[in-house]
């Protein structure tokens, strides 16, 4: 098969079908935008079993998205999309770039669910933008701005409730969307620990909680065993998500 893209932690290939490519995740691991790099064993079966099993819960659900089948633990079929160049991120509680912006204490349960737009851009380093700059850059106009804000907010609604019964906290998480060959817009990429903030609800310690590709970032140890964490609740869970 041809390979159309490889990234830092897939590659997507053309198949017969137009309509259709295939995703490999790999077991790469980057951070910082690539300044750090690594393995993480089984990362590529593990986010794909967590993703296949959270965007198929989400279509169930009512958001549209890019899934279409797991056909290996490694590859998932989705409908080619042409992606949208931002970074939506949904955040509950402060951890992270917010926290290093903003001087808001780690931890901090938000107000409200923070919707934040950033350039898809290695090469600048996925800036924030404001509504403005998405504006006047012309990545989208503002009708698309409120419709990824309003799928966004949905989204976190329905995964924080998900988490919540695998005792896990859903800190923060970035999402990727993109547009379809009929023009249907639809949630692409993957949600898994590589993509979102998950905090162990059985555990009180800060490091011991981190169940997500922070423990990579910042050399916590055991990335390999939370994330299995991750997927063995969200495995054990998804059923009943599916079923409601
Ligand atoms: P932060 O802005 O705090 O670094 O990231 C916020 C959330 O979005 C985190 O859950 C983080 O994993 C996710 N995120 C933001 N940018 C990226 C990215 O380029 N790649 C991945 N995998 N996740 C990202």
């Amino acid at each position: 098969m041809e390979k159309l893209y490889e990234g830092k932690a897939k590659i997507l290939y053309r198949t017969d079908d137009p309509e259709v490519l295939l995703t490999v995740f790999k077991d790469d691991a980057t951070a910082f935008n690539a300044q750090k790099r690594g393995q993480i064993q089984g990362k590529g079966a593990i986010n794909c079993a967590i993703a296949s099993a959270l965007l198929q819960g989400l279509e169930t659900l009512g958001i549209p998205t890019h899934y279409l089948s797991q056909p290996q633990p490694t590859e998932m079929f989705v409908k080619a999309v042409k992606i949208v160049p931002v970074e939506v991120v949904v955040r509950n509680i402060a951890a992270g770039s917010l926290c290093k912006q903003t001087g808001l204490p780690l931890g901090q349960v938000l107000p409200f669910p923070l919707v934040e737009f950033y350039l898809k851009d290695d090469a600048l380093g996925d800036p924030l933008l404001t509504r403005d700059r998405l504006l006047v850059l012309g990545i989208v106009n503002e009708a698309e701005i409120e419709t990824l804000q309003t799928l966004a907010l949905a989204i976190n609604q329905h995964l924080i409730h998900f988490f919540n019964q695998c005792q896990i906290t859903l800190v923060d998480f970035k999402l990727e969307f993109g547009y379809d060959a009929q023009g249907t817009l639809l949630l692409a990429d993957e949600i898994s620990p590589d993509t979102c903030r998950l905090w162990d609800q059985t555990q009180s310690d800060p490091t011991a909680k981190v169940l997500d590709k922070d423990r990579f970032r910042q050399d916590l140890g055991q990335v390999e065993a939370a994330y299995q964490t991750v997927q063995q609740r969200v495995l054990a869970q998804i059923q009943d998500w599916h079923g409601k």
